[in-house]
């Protein structure tokens, strides 16, 4: 498989996986085989924070859900860490499987972004790194 235009490396391993091309990128969370409780990231050391048990398992996360808060930033953070576009959005996301998440979220007119709306999952591009590849990461669009 091969690709036109820049290199494109994750933003970090190991928080979505492309399960096939038909159903597209899937986030990678950690379910509890004991409790059900599930979480994203994954918890690596396998072990459940409801529980106390070391029966967590990876799972493929649900790519939709629904917006529960909704934030605009108009000025980049401070400390350095962040390198993409300002503004940006960001808020908290509902996904079907019952866990709530913390993502960066996408919209052509980020004003239109609303709490309450229907939202999938998608892989955009963040920024470039000092070698000129392009940072992509996983946001939350709404669903036309
Ligand atoms: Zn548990």
């Amino acid at each position: 498989m091969s690709e036109i235009g820049p290199e494109k490396i994750p933003l970090r391993e190991g928080f979505w996986a492309s399960a096939t091309p038909e159903s597209g990128p899937r986030l990678i969370g950690s379910r509890c085989t004991n409790c059900g409780e599930i979480y994203f990231p994954t918890k690596p050391k396998g072990w459940c924070v409801h529980c106390q048990q070391p029966t967590l398992e990876n799972m493929l996360l649900s790519p939709r859900g629904r917006l529960a808060a909704v934030t605009l930033v108009r000025q980049p953070p401070a400390g350095g860490f962040y390198h993409g576009p300002v503004p940006y959005a960001y808020g908290m996301v509902d996904l079907s499987d019952g866990v709530r998440l913390v993502s960066q979220l996408y919209a052509e007119d980020l004003e239109t972004l609303q709490a309450g709306q229907e939202a999938e999952l998608v892989i955009r591009p963040l920024c470039e790194d000092e070698q000129g590849r392009q940072v992509i990461t996983f946001m939350f669009t709404p669903v036309a």
